[in-house]
This record gives structure tokens, C-alpha cells and sequence, in this order.
């Protein structure tokens, strides 16, 4: 049997693991921070009913510069944002792959604050960037001091921010943003993934786009929207960055199918959302009631949870998958992390972490 190594594959991608979150089909799946509320039925019929409009008209490519679909996405942002100022592809990552094809490459660096995004580094060495990472502050936060003396030791390309971080869950400062992107000589992309699901009050990274050309926000709709499975991500910058990417994108690159749904699915954002202040009190339940049992639980501004103080995590992310409860196991010592799923799910999951609580009362 032939194994890729004995094909003349690239020598940096030699050795390298694709990236690999288990797909195991369970009745509580909460280990990839998706929105695990259906999408609401009406909106459902409104997007197959947009879809269906489009077949009709795949004989032809669709829009390659999806401005319908560009302006529907500046609409959703605000915050002045113009349609020439957004960027879209299929998922974030491949958002971020334009990026790092444009900015980074052989010779280039890209700088990120572990533990972060596994993906980040995965995208750096498919792209044939250099992956640096420096570390947080404690309890995974990240102060503008730390982050601005990383910036001047490595001097990066440049640097992906994850606001908030995934997977620590952790919330990140405006002036962190700021103090990075003064500091930087490179592009600054603050990946916003899970930003609709931040404390009311937080301020989105939006806010700092005007007079900083060189920064970008990076979304998605594969979170609080609901729409993991259609592949829609998004961005916002300065239109010069914009044009950048238009070099390496892949011509057509977004289907008049996942243009289709993405609109319909923007024409009903409201609904879409709907159910993230639901989501947030269930992640504030984890939160609570993990402390509870005698876990540590880190900050979390996103849909998720990563909680230290776990004695044994792969004997326990075993014990909970033979309760049909999928989680995740980050590979940070003595801790897991888990998606605030529905109250059912989140009760699932709750009861039978008791079982491994600190805290717990041997009968
Ligand atoms: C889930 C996630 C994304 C989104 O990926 P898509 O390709 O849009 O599905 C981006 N960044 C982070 C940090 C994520 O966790």
C-alpha cells in the first residue's frame, strides 16, 4: 500500500497531520463550536426556495464578484462598512487562506498567541509561511504589552489575532487590537469568529477598520448563524486589501448556490440569531455549574467553554463519548472543552461530568 510519504510530496508538508476533529455520529455532539439549534423552518423553505432560483441558472458561472451577496454583508456588519470594503469564501478559512496566500508565503511570517486556532498553523504551512507562536498571560489572556513585545521580537507578516480565542474561549481588548496594529508592520487580521456571542456591550474590532489599511476582520457564518454546513465566511477591510485577495482567489470561487442560501439566510439574520442569547446562558450555565463541581472554567466571550481541573481528560472524553456526549480534547494538559449546545444537551453533558467533578461525593 502506498503511503503518502513515499510520494514526492513537498518537504515542508512532510510528517504533517491534516486537520482532524472526530466526525463520530452521537446523539450530543459539542466539540466543534457549532450552533446546534436547527435553522428556523420558514427561513429553511425561503433559502431552498432561492436555491432552487439558482439552479436554474447554473448552465452559467455565478456572480464572481458576488455583489449582491457583498452588499447583503455590509448591510449585516455596519458600522459604515461598503460593500468594496468585504470579502467572502467559502468558510473563514478559506478567507484566511487568501490572506496568507497574498501576504504570507515563502520568506514570510505569521505570528499567532498559542494555544490559538488550530487551523492558523495549518493554513501557514499550505501556503509555505513560517508559523510563530508566542505565548498569553495567565489564564490565557493577552495584554497589549504581551502582544505588542511579540510583535517586536518576531516582526511578522502577519498576525492572526482570535477574538475571542478559540480554544480558551478568552474575550480580547480593543486596546490589545490597537496596540498591535500600531505596532505591526504587517496586516493585522482579528479573526471574529464567534464575536456575536460576546458579552452584550463588547466592541467588535469594526470599530478600528477606519485609517488602518492594513487590519482586517475576519467572520464567519459557520457559528451564531447556524450555517456550518452551507460554508460561508467573510471579511472587512480597507478595498486596497480587498483587491489582494482578488489575486489569488480561485476564479468563481463562491457558487451561485452558496450565494443563493447565503442571502437567504442573511434576509433573516434576526431569526438566524435567535438563538444566541440562548446559547450565552448556556455557556454561562457551564461556566457556573462546572466551577461548581470543582473545575476551572476560563473566560469565555465565545459559544464555548474550556475548563481545567480535570484529572484524567482522554479517560473522560472516552467516558462521555460512551454516553453518546462528543467533546473536545485540545491537548492542553488536564483540561477539555465544550460547545454550549441546546438545554438538553447542555444537561447531558453537565450530569455526567458530576461523575468526574473534583468536588464530587464518593458513595
Ligand atoms: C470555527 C472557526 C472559524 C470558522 O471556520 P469556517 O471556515 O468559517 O467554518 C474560524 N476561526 C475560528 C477561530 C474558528 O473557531
Amino acid at each position: 500500500m502506498t503511503h503518502l510519504e513515499d510520494l514526492p510530496i513537498r518537504a515542508d508538508l512532510r510528517g504533517k497531520t491534516p486537520y482532524g476533529a472526530p466526525q463520530a455520529v452521537v446523539p450530543v455532539a459539542l466539540n466543534v463550536n457549532e450552533n446546534t439549534h436547527p435553522i428556523p423552518e420558514v427561513v429553511a423553505h425561503d433559502i431552498v426556495a432561492r436555491v432552487a432560483a439558482a439552479v436554474i441558472g447554473v448552465n452559467r458561472y455565478p456572480d464572481r464578484e458576488f455583489t449582491e451577496l457583498r452588499t447583503a454583508l455590509a448591510g449585516y456588519l455596519g458600522h459604515g462598512v461598503r460593500p468594496e470594503q468585504v470579502w467572502a469564501a467559502n468558510g473563514s478559512n478559506e478567507v484566511l487562506q487568501h490572506v496568507l496566500q497574498a501576504f504570507g508565503g515563502p520568506g514570510r511570517t505569521a505570528l499567532g498567541f498559542a494555544p490559538t486556532y488550530s487551523m492558523y498553523g495549518l493554513l501557514a504551512a499550505g501556503t509555505g509561511t513560517a508559523w510563530v507562536t508566542a505565548g498569553r498571560d495567565e489564564a490565557f489572556e493577552l495584554s497589549p504589552e504581551t502582544a505588542v513585545a511579540a510583535v517586536r521580537e518576531h516582526d511578522p507578516d502577519i498576525v492572526l489575532l482570535c477574538a475571542p480565542n478559540n480554544p480558551t474561549g478568552t474575550p480580547l481588548s480593543l486596546e490589545t487590537v490597537r496596540a498591535v496594529a500600531d505596532a505591526a508592520r504587517g496586516i493585522v487580521v482579528v479573526d471574529e469568529a464567534y464575536i456575536e456571542f460576546a458579552d452584550p456591550g463588547s466592541e467588535s474590532a469594526l470599530t478600528l477598520l477606519a485609517g488602518r489599511p492594513r487590519l482586517a476582520i475576519s467572520r464567519t457564518m459557520s457559528k451564531a448563524f447556524a450555517f456550518a454546513g452551507a460554508r460561508v465566511g467573510y471579511l472587512a477591510a480597507d478595498p486596497a486589501l480587498v483587491d489582494a485577495l482578488r489575486l489569488v482567489r480561485l476564479p468563481y470561487h463562491l457558487s451561485a448556490i452558496t450565494q443563493a442560501a447565503a442571502l437567504g439566510a442573511l434576509a433573516h439574520a434576526r431569526e438566524m440569531l435567535a438563538m444566541v442569547d440562548e446559547i450565552r446562558g448556556q455557556r454561562e450555565r457551564i461556566s457556573a455549574e462546572l466551577e461548581r463541581l470543582g473545575f476551572r472554567p476560563y473566560r469565555s466571550g465565545a459559544n464555548f467553554v474550556l475548563f481545567g481541573g480535570v484529572e484524567d481528560p482522554h479517560a473522560t472524553f472516552e467516558a462521555l463519548l460512551a454516553r453518546g456526549i462528543l467533546i473536545r480534547d485540545v491537548g492542553l494538559p488536564g483540561s477539555l472543552r465544550v460547545t454550549a449546545g441546546t438545554e438538553t444537551e447542555t444537561t447531558a453533558f453537565l450530569e455526567a461530568m458530576a461523575a468526574f467533578a473534583p468536588n464530587r461525593i464518593e458513595a
